[in-house]
């Protein structure tokens, strides 16, 4: 494989996402029809495609979030087909962003990035509170961490919803649409923050249909249909020189 003949160690390229013929039918209708997916430490794999292609449900079956059918995921480590591993510590290690940030109303900023690591023993208060300091001034809200979020911008709450992911110091990062129900001002900051995150290091699955993002910061593009993956590449080669016909259909609406 490429990989390989590249002349890298194995290890260095192990996969920390590993998918396997995966299936999943809501009743009838069969959204996931065996999809095979690896993602190595660090890598940023930029997932696109027509709304109904099955993304939501492929990014949530990799923690749980949705059951499969059939198939295998590996991811972090933990097999989570395997109905004897513990979804709960598998998750602890998954960082989730979704389009409608989902922050605890009733708790102030610092208040939501705070509860997981507290709740799950992670770390002290004084820690979490530390934590959540830090990582609110990395995404350009140190001055809003005792404020309520319904006080936010969505932007800034999806900024917080990003710090509350990273306060439980995930290994990788989920990502699904997640300046889909912004304001277009709103979209450039919380991209900034998602990029910054890409250039330290971290393993990162975003669907988005920000083109943009995808040609500057993916190492990877995949693009969902009708339940498969039809195409995979560089950015620059799938947004370029796409080989199926789909991919090209769905390029040519929104680029
Ligand atoms: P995408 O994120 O690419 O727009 P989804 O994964 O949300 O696609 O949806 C794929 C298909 O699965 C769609 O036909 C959708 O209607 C269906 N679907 C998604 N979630 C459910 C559900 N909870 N129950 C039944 N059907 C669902
Ligand atoms: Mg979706």
């Amino acid at each position: 494989m490429a990989l390989k003949l590249d002349g890298k160690e194995d290890s260095l390229m192990a996969a920390i996402v590993d998918v396997k013929n995966v299936h999943k039918s809501y009743g009838d209708n069969e959204v996931l029809k065996g999809i095979d997916l690896q993602v190595t430490e660090g890598e940023v794999v930029v997932m696109i495609g027509p709304s109904g292609s099955g993304k939501s449900t492929f990014l949530r079956s990799l923690n749980k979030l949705e059951d499969i059918d059939s198939g295998s995921i590996e991811i972090n480590g933990w097999d989570i087909s395997d109905s004897k591993t513990n979804i709960d510590k598998t998750r602890e290690t998954i960082g989730m962003v979704f389009q409608h940030f989902n922050l605890f109303p009733h708790l102030t900023v610092i208040e939501n990035l705070m509860l997981a690591p507290t709740e799950l023993g992670k770390q002290t208060p004084a820690e979490a509170r530390e934590t959540a300091l830090r990582l609110l001034a990395r995404v350009g809200l140190a001055d809003k961490a005792d404020v309520k979020p319904d006080t936010l911008s969505g932007g800034q709450k999806q900024r917080v919803a990003i710090a509350r992911a990273l306060a439980m110091n995930p290994k990788i990062m989920l990502f699904d649409e997640p300046t889909s129900a912004l304001d277009p001002e709103m979209v450039g900051d919380v991209l900034e923050v998602m990029k910054e995150l890409a250039e330290e290091g971290m393993t990162m699955i975003v669907v988005t249909h920000e083109m943009g993002f995808a040609k500057q910061v993916a190492d990877r593009v995949v693009f969902f249909a009708d339940g498969y993956i039809r195409e995979e590449g560089h950015p620059e080669e799938v947004f370029a020189h796409p080989k199926d016909q789909r991919t090209r259909d769905f390029l040519n609406k929104v680029l």
